[in-house]
């Protein structure tokens, strides 16, 4: 891998602890990290990495990613946050680092409805682009209408909403289309009074504080829902609320999150969620699938 030549890069990091930039507070370093200017900063990089080999992993909040003890290879990104932009009565554009929260109660300043819902995401608009992400009745495949982004090449696309294969936490950015990078989405609103816009974020938001773990480190749901069941109430039945591995401890308050409760590493996280996956299976015949998204080696190669 020629990556030599990203230490011109102005502002870029090297062997960044990626703890810093996840929720989570777990993580190894980075090989390269830095905070792009823009998407044609960003473009300019994934061409240059593309050609020398070396791997572009971008990161957004780091609210849904394990990035695992030995840390990220060759160059991690960030998008800069950014706000919304009202292209027309009802079409804003959100740039792929811009955070959910922030976008619903910009919204709600602005008297826009349709995305109170991101008051409960705490994460970027480009990953809740790629992971479905929804909450309280809503997804995102439900508001987007396109969206922008650059492919491992660094050349721009633009999907419509049809096109993405949308499905339950899911999309083609994380199959066939993994590994482009959203930089911009356009989102449905209507218009509403600010009050009412605002009294429906407040109202998901105080649901949010009193089911969820909030005021801990987490990822949120770590599996996903089984067919007509909740992976919570499965984990709950099981016994597992309180179990605990090293640092990582399925939480007392929602079973479905694992918190780091002091201490965590990636590896404990993963024998927890082992110990959970293989107990409900054994209890309910029922596999579990993992929300979140892992990142990186689980241990940092000599001489890498
Ligand atoms: C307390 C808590 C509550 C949560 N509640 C919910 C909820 O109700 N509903 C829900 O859906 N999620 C929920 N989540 C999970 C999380 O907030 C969402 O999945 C969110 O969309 C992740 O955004 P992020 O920027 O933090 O992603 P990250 O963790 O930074 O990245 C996730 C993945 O997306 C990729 N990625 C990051 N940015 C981009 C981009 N611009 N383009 C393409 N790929 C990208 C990363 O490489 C990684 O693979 C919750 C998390 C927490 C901590």
């Amino acid at each position: 891998m020629d990556d030599g030549w990203l230490a011109e890069e102005p502002g870029i990091r090297r062997e960044e602890p990626l703890d810093r930039h996840s929720e989570y507070g777990i993580g190894g370093p980075a090989d390269w990290y830095l905070r792009v200017r823009d998407a044609a900063h960003l473009a300019g990089l994934m061409r240059r990495c593309h050609e020398a080999g070396v791997p572009v992993t971008v990161i957004g909040a780091g609210s849904n990613s394990l990035v695992l003890d030995g840390g990220i290879r060759g160059l991690v990104v960030e998008l800069p946050r950014g706000r919304l932009r009202r292209l027309s009565d009802d079409v804003i554009e959100l740039p792929g680092g811009a955070m959910m929260p922030r976008a619903a109660l910009d919204c709600a300043a602005q008297g826009l409805g349709g995305l109170e819902f991101g008051i409960g995401v705490p994460g970027t608009c480009g990953a809740s682009v790629r992971g479905n992400a929804g909450a309280f009745g809503t997804e995102i495949k439900d508001v987007l209408v396109d969206c922008d982004t650059l492919a491992p090449d660094g050349s721009e696309h633009t999907f419509g909403a049809a096109e993405l294969g949308f499905a339950y936490r899911d999309s083609r950015l994380k199959r066939d289309l993994a590994g482009h990078v959203v930089v911009a989405a356009r989102l449905r609103v209507h218009e509403d009074l600010p009050l009412a816009v605002r009294a429906l974020t407040d109202a998901i938001q105080a649901e949010r504080r009193a089911t969820q773990p909030y005021d801990q480190r987490s990822l949120g749901s770590m599996f996903t829902n089984p067919p007509g069941d909740h992976a919570g109430r499965l984990i709950d039945a099981a016994g597992l609320k309180g179990a605990r591995v090293g640092g990582a401890e399925v939480s007392l308050r929602h079973a479905n999150f694992v918190i780091n409760a002091g201490g965590a590493s990636a590896a404990d996280v993963l024998a927890l969620c082992d110990l959970i996956q293989r107990t409900v299976a054994e209890q309910f015949g029922v596999h579990l699938v993992p929300e979140i998204a892992v990142l990186g080696d689980p241990v940092r190669r000599i001489g890498s």
